[in-house]
């Protein structure tokens, strides 16, 4: 029996998921480092400063919908910055024709941060235990004497583990393990569930004008009801709470899965030409156009399936836990915080 104190946690990944269950453990007798390949923090939950405004290119909101994420969010962290979104979410199909969105959908708080959705990663950081190194890409992992020891990018090793929680999308995760030593037991089964996850890509367009753009009253958003559109989302970030001066707007218009694969290795030109085109099919624009543009490429955006996080865990070798929309099948990030806790409980469990 090894010494409780001694026990390690490697979480890869610093997105909503990790650092959720690096602040389950807080006070828990584990060393918990958490490694992130970027130098932000909160992965997909992601905000960026675009022509001098806080931009969520990633997640547009959360909710908060179940009881451990009103005590996480509403209680533990802190709540400065903390607010809601105003507006409905409306409905666009393939002919463009906009309609009111579903009213019990939209009587649910849409939740964020004046600083931008990003900030819910930071905080979760500074309120968790856990050691956490940036800019450090975890490439592989090999078996020592029921320890696992972790190797970077640039073939240094990252120290040794009596445990591992996985939070990448499941594709990545697979690419990690598939050089991974294990002494004991073959990862083919593991592989094979893994290699069953599916996500679509997704290109962020962000548009700026520095004129307010019109859209229905009381609207904040705008989705594509019958995935025919080469839009799938238009969010206004001028609906939230001041970070857009009144005069102005910014438009995220998230492009559909087969847009985005018919436009993936296109030319900036091409990509900003064709979304503006697609997106003037819904809203009208000054014929100018937005006065800048910027935009983000997701390869693993939205799971479109879950895992079966039991099976998965039991194949995998002993000490290795998940977490991560992949098990949740659709990309939202109050479900994949949640799955960072119930593995942080199974770690606490299993041990
Ligand atoms: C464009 C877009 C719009 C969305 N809109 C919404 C929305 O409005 N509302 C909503 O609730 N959800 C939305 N989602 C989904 C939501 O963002 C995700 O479900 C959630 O953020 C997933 O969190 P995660 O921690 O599971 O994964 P991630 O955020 O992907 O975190 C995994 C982390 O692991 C890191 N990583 C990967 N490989 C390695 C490695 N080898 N070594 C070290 N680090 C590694 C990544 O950099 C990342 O930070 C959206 C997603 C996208 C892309």
């Amino acid at each position: 029996m090894q010494n409780i104190e001694n026990r390690r946690l490697a979480i890869i990944g610093a997105g909503v998921s990790g650092l959720s269950a690096g602040w389950y453990l807080r006070d828990s007798d584990w060393e918990v480092v958490t490694f992130e390949k970027s130098r932000g923090l909160s992965g997909r939950a992601a905000t960026r400063t675009m022509n001098d405004v806080r931009v969520d290119h990633g997640a547009n909101y959360f909710k908060i919908n179940s009881p451990i994420l009103e005590d996480l969010i509403l209680k533990e962290l802190p709540t400065e910055g903390l607010f809601q979104i105003h507006g409905d979410v409306f409905l666009f199909d393939q002919q463009s024709t906009i309609i009111p969105g579903d009213p019990n959908l939209n009587k649910e708080t849409k939740w964020n941060y004046k600083n931008g959705i990003s900030d819910l990663g930071k905080r979760l950081a500074q309120c968790s235990g856990s050691k956490i190194i940036r800019q450090t890409r975890v490439i592989s992992l090999e078996e020592c004497s029921r320890c696992w020891n972790l190797i970077s990018d640039d073939g240094r090793s990252l120290g040794v583990f009596d445990a591992i929680l996985f939070t990448p999308p499941a594709p990545q995760i697979l690419d990690l393990i598939s050089d991974a030593d294990v002494q004991e037991s073959s990862l083919n089964e593991l592989n094979e569930l893994l290699a069953e996850s599916e996500f679509n890509s997704q290109f962020s367009i962000v548009m700026g004008f520095k004129n307010r753009i019109e859209r229905p009253n009381d609207c904040c958003a705008m989705l594509n009801e019958d995935r025919k559109h080469a839009v799938s989302w238009l969010g206004f970030e001028d609906s939230k709470s001041g970070r857009v001066g009144s005069d102005a707007s910014v438009i995220v218009a998230q492009m559909s899965p087969e847009w985005t694969t018919s436009h993936y290795d296109s030319c900036d030109d091409v990509l900003f030409k064709e979304s503006i085109i697609e997106v003037s099919k819904i809203i009208n624009f000054p014929e100018a156009g937005p006065a800048w543009i910027d935009k983000q490429r997701w390869r693993y955006a939205h799971p479109r399936v879950a895992l079966d996080i039991e099976e998965v865990e039991n194949c995998a070798p002993e000490g290795w836990f998940f977490s991560g929309d992949s098990f949740v099948g659709r990309g939202r990030v109050g479900e994949s915080m949640v799955t960072g806790i119930e593995a942080a409980e199974r770690i606490l469990n299993t041990f």
